[in-house]
């Protein structure tokens, strides 16, 4: 199973092979920031079944646990499309709303769920973790 996602305008895109590990929400502030929005879905991928393409503006800020998280979006229209140093890391964590097929993603988990606003409901089901799931 092949399935794809990108920015608005198309310039920057990925192809995803099989299941993410993890799909869920991140209700930290930083999130929130970055979006404009309440949270962000994402899906989480090992390096070997992601393939992007296209060009990236990277931006990074200091995560909770004091490393320097790096988001990319698109130079041309702006879209946040992919968590991660695109050189470097062994995962990726995929914004779930950039995907063509929204309907791909089935979150399981909430992470920094003490950040979330209260006008940003979570569907049942999903675990809820304050902060970041131990273990
Ligand atoms: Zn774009």
């Amino acid at each position: 199973m092949s399935h794809g996602g990108g920015c608005l305008c198309g310039a920057l895109r990925y192809a995803l092979s099989g299941a993410p590990d993890r799909a869920g929400f991140c209700c930290c502030a930083d999130c929130r920031k970055a979006t404009g929005s309440g949270y962000i879905g994402f899906l989480s991928y090992p390096r070997e079944r992601v393939r992007f393409s296209g060009p990236t503006l990277t931006y990074g800020s200091p995560s909770a646990s004091g490393r320097i998280a790096l988001r990319n979006s698109c130079p041309v229209c702006g879209s946040l499309v992919f968590g991660g140093d695109q050189p470097n890391s062994t995962n990726f964590t995929i914004y779930a709303g950039s995907l063509d097929d929204p309907s791909l993603s089935q979150p399981s988990l909430a992470i920094f769920n003490r950040d979330r606003p209260a006008w940003v409901g979570l569907p049942p089901g999903v675990a809820r973790f304050e902060t970041i799931p131990t273990g």
